[in-house]
């Protein structure tokens, strides 16, 4: 076999409003460690945040657009990337819910699916996520210290792509993204990559389920990363996705990672990503996520792009859910 060019999901990016009502929730209640603080590139008015384990490695990273009080909302169908999942020990299913029910956060009961249990519930702008409690994920969990670490999201699961159909998406999945089929239940198809380690890189395919199509905005996932090693393997991808008939973008440099995109035939935004450099490239560990970060373009603008922003309290996020 040969090497594979995709080796799973990079990172998952959505839109959200009220940015410190984003890291409330994502760092605060799910404990997931803010890696790095910047702003959109197209639009610096706009924070880009992003969530992750200790390092942020590819396969824990979600991040968002914060657009404040805006009426653009989106709505999740056909067409898009819906629900995101998080990987959980067994052991910490009943952690789970008690935490969501002392914090009024309203959840469905427990559902089997493959070998999980799975949680169902929304952030504050209706965006659809899941804990997948299994017993295969040997992750190091990232700890704020409020969560203790054997309860703590290990990284995805993976992610739920809604379509009418699957077998074009299926098509590319495995005949160029290097992913395999492995297995359905019902309307779900699951696909992983080939090769061992699949935790935290599940693909599935909800297909004919809902009927409309999704409509983009606040609550809704914007596209999926997949990981590729290297900006070699990410041309030879490009390659493969332009001989498929595919209109893949040239490369961007998105200061941690270089990025291409292309719509999936379901509609789907996808983008393939770069492992390296990643997000200790201009922040230590240590300080990952603690100062605004600018690329070097911007870094002129700092002062009013600096005033333009909402400001944001890691602090505050985590005294909201102290225990
Ligand atoms: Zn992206």
């Amino acid at each position: 076999m040969k090497t594979p060019l995709i080796t799973g999901i990079h990172h998952i990016t959505a839109m959200a409003s009220d940015p410190q009502k984003n890291l409330d929730f994502y760092a605060g209640l799910l404990g997931l460690r803010l890696v790095k603080k910047t702003v959109n590139f197209d639009a610096p008015d706009v924070y880009h945040l992003y969530y992750g384990d200790e390092t942020g490695l590819p396969g824990s990273i979600l991040t968002f657009f914060p657009f404040g009080a805006s009426p653009y909302r989106g709505r999740q169908g056909n067409g898009q990337a819906a629900t995101t999942s998080f990987s959980i020990p067994m052991s910490a299913l009943d952690y789970w819910m008690q935490r969501f029910e002392r914090y009024g956060i309203a959840y469905k009961q427990p559902q089997a699916r493959f070998d999980e249990a799975v949680i169902y519930f929304e952030d504050p702008d209706g965006l659809g996520l899941e804990l997948i409690a299994n017993n295969i994920d040997t992750r190091q969990p990232f700890t704020y210290g409020h969560i203790p670490a054997e309860y703590a999201i290990r990284g995805f699961w993976g992610t739920e792509l809604w379509e009418k159909t699957y077998e074009r998406t299926e098509g590319l999945l495995t005949q160029q993204m290097d992913y395999q089929f492995v297995g359905e239940s019902g309307v779900r198809r699951r696909y992983a990559p080939q090769g061992a380690a699949q935790v935290g890189k599940f693909v599935d395919i909800l297909w004919d389920s809902v009927q409309h199509h999704g409509v983009g905005g606040i609550g809704t996932v914007h596209h999926i990363a997949f990981d590729t090693p290297s900006d070699e393997s990410q041309l030879e991808v490009r390659e493969t996705l332009l001989s498929a008939g595919l209109m893949p973008t040239h490369v961007l440099d998105r200061q941690y990672f270089h990025s291409i995109y292309f719509h999936e035939p379901g509609g789907v935004l996808f983008e393939v990503a770069t492992t390296p450099p990643g997000f200790t490239r201009d922040e230590a560990v240590a300080d990952l996520g603690t100062a605004l970060k600018l690329p070097i373009w911007q870094e002129p603008k700092r002062a009013s792009i600096e005033a333009g922003l909402q400001p944001i309290s890691l602090e505050k996020a985590l005294a909201h859910y102290p225990q």
